[in-house]
């Protein structure tokens, strides 16, 4: 099997997620098992709806904390992280999915919430064939040093700036 690639959405245009999203859709059309992480978020997504369709294909799983900056994490949230991240761990060890997609990620490192070496040793031991995206604004040096593929969604206007609030079916 051919090697995969490593792959970092950054940025603060709009279009992470959203092209995360498009990557697993497109990975489970080819016979791909995906694993979906979603870091963070709290709010409820359309795109949970829409990745419990692919129940055989696509497994979704949410590692929900407060979003903090500045602040110290909280141990709750702090142990929400290393929860998630060993059971990332296992599915990147099981061989159990082609793409793993880990969304937001890169905003965990921010708040402090995941350190950037457990990112980055993440990274090193993916397995060969494995597919890895990561998401979130800011990503490190280190982190964009070490990704195969690296994408910066550049805001050249965005309509929350002119008022619009975020959307259902569009943002969220
Ligand atoms: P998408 O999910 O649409 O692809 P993204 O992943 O690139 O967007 P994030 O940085 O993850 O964008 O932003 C997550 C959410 O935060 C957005 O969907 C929106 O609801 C909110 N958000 C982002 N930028 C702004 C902003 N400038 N003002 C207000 N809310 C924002
Ligand atoms: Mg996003």
């Amino acid at each position: 099997m051919a090697d995969g690639c490593i792959h970092v959405y950054t940025g603060s245009g709009k279009g992470k997620t959203t092209a995360a999203l498009g990557s697993a859709l497109r990975a489970a059309g080819a016979g791909m098992r995906v694993f979906f992480a979603q870091f963070i978020k709290q709010r409820r997504t359309s795109e949970e709806e829409a990745l419990a369709r692919f129940p055989g294909e696509i497994i979704l799983k949410r590692y929900e904390t407060g979003f903090l900056r500045g602040g110290a994490p909280k141990e709750k949230d702090l142990f929400t992280m290393r929860e998630a991240l060993k059971e990332v761990r296992a599915v990147l060890a099981a061989g159990t999915a082609e793409l793993v997609v880990l969304d937001e990620i890169l905003v965990a490192v921010n708040c402090g919430l995941i350190k950037e070496e457990e990112v980055l040793e993440l990274m090193r031991e993916k397995p060969r064939p494995v597919e890895l995206v990561l998401t979130g604004r800011g990503a490190t040096e280190r982190i964009i040093a070490t990704a195969d593929l690296v994408t910066e969604m550049r805001e050249v206007r965005h309509y929350f700036s002119s008022g619009v609030k975020a959307r259902k079916g569009i943002e969220y």
